[in-house]
Order: C-alpha cells, then structure tokens, then sequence
C-alpha cells in the first residue's frame, strides 16, 4: 500500500498518549494495525473533552511512512488521527469526586453469561447484571451456558421457563455450551459486526466461550502478561478482533466499569416491564415498596409483573442504599 494514505479504524488499545487502531485493509477486517498519536486532535480544541480519544473511538488516521513498537513489542507502522467520529455509547467509571472516565467508546451489547450449573443459575444475579446494562443504556444479550450438565427435561422443567420470562422482557436469550458447541455459532454471528463485552461472574465460562467464538482469543491471563511494562495492566482495555468484523472487550470485571449512581439512574426504569406502571402511582415519589396505591406492586400482585423480578427490584434498592460503594470502583 502508499505509504500515506486516510483509513478508518477502531482505537483497540490505549496507553501513555499512543492509541493501537486496527483498520480494515483491501477489504479484509482487521488488516492493517497502526501505532498512532492524536497530536493533531488535541491542537484542535478537543482539548477541553477530558479524553478526546478512548478505547473502542472509530477514528479517521492518516498512514504515515513510519514504524515504531506497539504495546507488544511488535513492529507496526505509525499513524495519525486526524477524526474521532460521533460515539454511539460511552462506559465510564465514576470517580469520587471527579469527572466520569470513559472506559470504553461505542459498546454495542452486553453479553451476560449465565451457568445453568456449577454454579447454579441465579436470577437475582441475572437481574443485576440486567439493571447495570440498562442503567448504561446497552443492549443485553443472556447467553445459559453450560447446558451439557443437564438434560433435556430439566432445561425444559427450570430453563426454558425462565428463558421465556427474559425473551418477553425484550432480551435475546441463547442456550450454548463450551463441552458440545451448541449454541455457538449463533452467538458468533450474534457478535460479528459489534463491539461486545462478556458480563457474569467468575466459572460461568467466559474465557471458554470467547475461545470457541474466536479460536485463538485467550481473555485476561495471556493478555494481561503480555502488555506488562509496569502499567496498571487491571484497568487495561482492549479489543479483540474477530474474524467475521466486529470486537470483544476484554476488561477484568466489566462490573466495576459500569456505574449505577442513584443520583443518576432510577431503579425502576431498569426493568421495561415496570414502565407501564411508572407515572400511575399515588405519590409521585413512590418507591414502589409498602406505599398505598403502589401500581407496580399492584401490578405484581395481579401477575403482570413477575414476583422475583418485583424481589430483585426491592433487593437491589437495599444493597444499593446500604453499600453505595458496591457499584463503584
Ligand atoms: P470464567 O471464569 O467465566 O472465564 O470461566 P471459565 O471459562 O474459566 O470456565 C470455568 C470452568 O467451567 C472451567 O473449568 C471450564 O472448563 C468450565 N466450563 C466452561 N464452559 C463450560 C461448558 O459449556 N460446559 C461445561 N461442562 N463446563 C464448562
Ligand atoms: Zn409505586
């Protein structure tokens, strides 16, 4: 290729003012890598943004003729970034104090992996996970996995009821299983195109399913190793390209980037089947717990709304008055 040229790529890594972007070359995703810095974007009043440029940016680079090290240690040639384009999403961290630090630009989807075993499936958890999403404005994805460790009338007697009360809720519901690669395919083409983040806790098999989505991809322990160089590798974030176009996040603990602030979020709109409800009750400033004339509890008790969802809305409410401290980092 000429040596300088325009391309528009994603910033993958961030770190010490040079930005890593991956751009599409010849038509193929993920072509041609770019150590780049941003000296043009900051002289050009972006400044007064506090990071004009994060992990996940799709920006517009001018190629330059020269080589340098990325991260890595590997030899990559060098680049300009003349453009951030508008973001679609921003995930941030609170700071106490201080203003939010954008994590990660234009996050498209949160996958939340769910074990049906080892560990048990846990709705309480599930709606957590749902509220942070929500209170982030991402779409979520609920991905049971590890199915291989019941059999087919158990998933039909626990699962598929439970599956069902999440698809009417409005998320994309997958069943998928590392041991028998069902359920795989459909979530890699579920991600292709996209930048997603993997969400659940420790066991429930991320590590394994981005390994069957994108061979080759090992989240966190071979990553973290390899950036090294006396950075705070934990706060890294990276991109991973996958093959069919589209990135996965690799972020140890996407539950501490996202950020559920009172002041910010209100609880209940992070539950779409409440929504009717809200606005319908007695007092205005209903926190839809023992107040008289409560429609969302009235709502509950007349079944539209489902008990443990109702549950988790009130148990969440509690954790977060007595811990604030929980959802931030
Ligand atoms: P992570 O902590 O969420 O990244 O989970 P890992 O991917 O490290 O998986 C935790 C454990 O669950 C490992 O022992 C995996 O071998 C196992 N595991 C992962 N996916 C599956 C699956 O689909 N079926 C079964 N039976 N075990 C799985
Ligand atoms: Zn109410």
């Amino acid at each position: 290729m000429a040596n300088e040229q325009i391309v528009r790529g994603w910033v993958v890594r961030a770190s010490g003012g040079w930005y890593e972007v991956d751009a599409a070359l010849d038509g193929k995703p993920h072509g041609l890598r770019l150590n780049c810095q941003a000296r043009g974007i900051l002289k050009k009043g972006r400044r007064e943004v506090s990071q004009p440029v994060v992990v996940g940016d799709e920006v517009e680079v001018r190629t330059l003729a020269t080589h340098g090290v990325n991260a890595r240690g590997e030899r990559v040639q060098e680049g300009s970034i003349l453009r951030v384009l508008p973001r679609r999403s921003e995930l941030g961290r609170a700071r106490y104090g201080k203003t939010r630090q954008i994590t990660v630009a234009n996050l498209d989807q949160v996958i939340i992996i769910m074990a049906v075993r080892e560990p048990d499936l846990n709705t309480h958890r599930l709606d957590r996970f749902l509220v942070l999403a929500e209170a982030n404005d991402l779409d979520a994805v609920i991905c049971f996995n590890k199915i291989d460790l019941i059999n087919k009338s158990t998933f039909k007697r626990e699962i598929a009821p439970i599956q069902k009360l999440y698809a009417s809720l409005g998320y994309q519901c997958l069943a998928t299983s590392d041991e028998t690669e069902q359920g795989i395919d459909a979530l890699r083409a579920l991600m292709t195109g996209k930048i997603s983040a993997f969400a659940g806790s420790s066991g429930v098999g991320k590590s394994s399913l981005a390994c069957a989505v994108q061979p080759g991809l090992h989240l966190w322990i071979g990553d973290v190793m390899e950036i090294g160089k006396g950075r705070h590798t934990t706060t890294e974030v990276t991109l991973h390209p996958l093959d069919g176009g589209g990135y996965l996040v690799d972020t140890p603990g996407i539950k501490t980037v996202m950020l559920l602030e009172e002041h910010e979020v209100n609880l209940a709109e992070c539950f779409p089947e409440f929504h009717p409800y809200l606005g319908q009750c007695r007092f205005n400033n209903c926190i839809h717990h023992e107040e008289p004339g409560c429609a969302v509890r009235e709502a509950m008790q007349a079944g539209k709304i489902t008990e443990s969802r109702y549950q988790s809305y009130l148990r969440i409410r509690d954790e977060f008055k007595l811990r604030p401290a929980r959802y931030s980092p």
